[in-house]
């Protein structure tokens, strides 16, 4: 099967020169194992026909499907780049337009009106029209003689206007599978097909292009999806074990004066039992001489910047300086005035670092770093810049890391001639199975207490119409002396559409809640400005904040009690909880509202009412993960696989990644550098998957 890596696409009967050009560029497909492992997004049932007449009445989207009749007639129209041909063609129930943009004299020569041809393609109305845009026509023979149920293949537009849609891929593949009797050699290491009960590769690639049975397809996807998350986990583990054996880290044995100082004088509150334990297990790494590589999750308001001053007290106890690093400005900033507060009186010097520091400032910034009088850096990106050059880092605090890529992470790594800890924090709970493959080589410690006398934040869902008696609840909470935010989505595509509705919901606000003031964030404006607003809501002068989503991470101002979410319908489960973990941070009640229009579908107002019935982030993460796709979850999260899946679902696959894990952890037990000869097809077919993608391999 690897052999296929060199078998040029352009030689595959049925593809040649041109077709192997636009496979290669529309779909990255350049040799027939890549060919062979395009796997279908979904199989159809060629035994069935519809007929036209019931076409004309369903609604909604229709999907791929065949209809067999006559063409009537044929109309050429327009001219250049607008022609077009129509063929008004039926089945003697109805009538449809079937229409091509492009090869129009090809197809006009090819089909000839009063002949039986059987039509496949996607449906639609066009103007109340009934149409079939660039079906594919065959003759009915073809169709009978032809296997019954077909595959369909990921394709894009242009690859169906240029007439390579899937019926062209699936004749190519199994032509090739026909002259190709000899069996494809398994990949996989011979003792997991076994244990696992998987079926073989020669037997799932011919079945899941060629089908005999619903249940050998099951078996064929199944073997597949293994085998995409079997080289993420053995991959992951092989990358952690080595740098476990190999990366050496700076060893911090002393708990000196910085932590025993801050514990007993600064700490105005005793530590939750979760951040206790998380501290240990810290310190449990980096006293091991080995390098730290964690992720604290911890659901919003859990506590996790404590933790991480913590850990850098314990660094600095040892000589070492520190750094936290934030993905926005505001949150940056925030950091560094919740760090300087709390060490104040113990003298400790942190710096804050971001794209608006003056040079001025960042001369005296550059300095302390180099000498090592500054303690703690914290900032944005500026900090992993090659020009911040520390004279002994440490620890490298990472804060809602699902914001920074790999590379990123990278960076930090060189920052020190011994790469520092790292310690990574996410408020995104995500399920087990999830950071297992995301996060696969970090080791995780989770926060799963809230700080004492949290009382939780009351959500309601509320409409448009019920708008004045919101307005009358938020009054009410400002004349108790609290504050608000009021939050609007902004999303790219209609973005001066969002930055009207929320310059709109600040006039608004101004007004209806005179004389209390009113203070405006969004993305578009100048850091400085922005933070100069946030800033005045911080400090209790305005009381009600209206902003974007830039406030979703991190914010904490314990007098705010209220927030309230517009078009709430429009964000996602997870963002939604980021925000409402804005409130419910002081000990007062707090409230969230979801403003919502009314007419919202049952699949949205789901979500919305899953969000007034928990507070518990965890089960918001797996209900959202479950409710979105899984594409979007690996875009959130920059994952740190090594390559895009193909088949397999992060979503849905848990119990496969489960497996995947256990038994790539005892592959390595039994052979942990894939030595063995009967593992060494595995290694080498590891190697070819993994060389495609950018090599990461010394990073977490
Ligand atoms: P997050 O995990 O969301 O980053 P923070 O670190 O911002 O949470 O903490 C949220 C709030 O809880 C802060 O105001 C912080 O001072 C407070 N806090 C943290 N730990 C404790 C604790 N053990 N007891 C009481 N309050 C705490
Ligand atoms: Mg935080």
């Amino acid at each position: 099967m690897l052999s296929l890596r060199n078998f040029d696409i352009k030689f595959v009967k049925g593809i040649g020169p041109e077709r192997a050009k636009l496979l290669t560029s529309e779909l990255g497909i350049h040799t027939a194992y890549d060919l062979l492992r395009l796997y279908p997004t979904s199989y159809i049932d060629r035994s069935r026909t519809y007929s036209i007449r019931s076409l004309h009445q369903a609604t909604g989207e229709f999907p791929y499907l065949q209809i067999r009749g006559r063409f009537v007639s044929f109309n050429v129209l327009g001219e250049g780049a607008s022609m077009r041909l129509i063929g008004l063609f039926t089945d003697g129930t109805a009538t449809i337009d079937c229409v091509w943009f492009k090869g129009v004299r090809e197809v006009r020569n090819r089909l000839a009106a009063g002949h039986e041809y059987v039509l496949f393609g996607k449906p639609s109305f066009f103007r109340e029209t009934l149409q079939m845009t660039h079906p594919e026509v065959d003759p009915p023979e073809r169709i009978d003689a032809g296997p019954k149920v077909r595959a369909v293949y990921p394709l894009t537009e242009k690859l169906r206007q240029r007439n390579l849609g899937s019926k062209v891929i699936h004749a190519a593949i199994t032509n090739f599978l026909l002259t190709r009797k000899a069996p494809f050699a398994e990949t996989l290491p011979p003792s997991i097909v076994k244990s696992q009960g998987l079926m073989g590769l020669d037997e799932a690639i011919r079945t899941i292009h060629v089908p005999v049975s619903s249940e050998a397809l099951a078996q064929a996807r199944k073997r597949f999806k293994f085998e995409e998350l079997f080289y993420i986990q053995t991959d992951m583990l092989m990358r952690s074990r080595k740098r476990k054996l190999q990366v050496q880290g700076f060893i911090m044995p002393r708990i000196g004066q910085w932590f025993n100082d801050f514990y007993n004088t600064c700490l105005p509150f005793d530590l939750t039992g979760a951040q206790k334990r998380v501290i240990k297990e810290i310190r449990a790494d980096i006293v091991s001489g080995r390098q730290m590589n964690r992720l604290v999750q911890g659901d919003v308001g859990s506590g996790k910047t404590l933790v991480a001053l913590m850990a850098m007290l314990l660094a600095i106890d040892n000589g070492y300086q520190a750094c936290l690093m934030a993905p926005t400005e505001i949150l940056a900033t925030q950091h560094f005035e919740t760090i300087s507060g709390l060490a104040a009186q113990i003298g400790l010097n942190v710096r804050l670092l971001t794209g608006s520091t003056r040079a001025k400032q960042r001369r005296v910034i550059d300095e302390g770093l180099r000498d090592g009088t500054i303690h703690i850096l914290v900032g944005t990106h500026a900090v992993i810049e090659d020009k911040v050059v520390f004279k002994n880092l440490g620890l490298a605090v990472i804060d809602e890391q699902h914001r920074f890529g790999v590379a990123q992470r990278a960076k930090l790594w060189n920052k020190n001639t011994v790469p520092p800890h790292m310690l990574v924090m996410t408020a995104t709970p995500i399920p087990r199975t999830l950071a297992m493959t995301v996060y696969g080589d970090l080791d995780v410690s989770v926060i799963d207490e809230l700080p004492p006398g949290r009382k939780p934040v009351n959500t309601v869902l509320r409409f448009d119409e019920q708008r004045s008696q919101v307005q009358k609840g938020i009054r009410a909470q400002l004349d108790a002396g609290h504050q608000v935010y009021i939050v609007y989505p902004l999303v790219e595509e209609n973005e001066k559409l969002d930055l009207k509705s929320v310059n709109e919901g600040f006039e608004a606000a101004s007004e209806l809640y005179a004389p209390y003031k009113v203070a405006l964030v969004h993305g578009k404006m100048k850091p400085a400005e922005k933070d100069s607003n946030m800033q005045r809501f911080a400090s209790g002068e305005a009381s009600v904040l209206v902003a974007t989503t830039v406030i979703e991470v991190g914010v904490n101002v314990p007098n705010a009690t209220t927030m309230v979410i517009e078009n709430a319908e429009r964000f996602g489960l997870s963002q939604l909880h980021q925000l409402r973990g804005r409130v419910g941070r002081g000990a007062d009640k707090s409230h969230c509202i979801l403003m919502s229009k009314h007419q919202i579908g049952s699949d949205t107002r789901k979500r919305l009412e899953l969000m007034t019935s928990t507070t518990d982030g965890f089960v918001i993460a797996e209900a959202d993960m479950q409710m979105r796709g899984p594409g979007d979850i690996e875009g959130t999260m920059q994952s740190g696989l090594p390559f895009d899946l193909r088949i397999a679902n992060l979503a849905q696959d848990g119990q496969i990644i489960e497996l995947a894990r256990r038994a790539a952890e005892s592959l390595l037990d039994a052979d942990p550098a894939l030595q063995a000869p009967e593992n060494r097809t595995f290694a080498h077919a590891l190697s070819m998957m993994l060389n495609r993608a950018t090599d990461w391999s010394r990073i977490s």
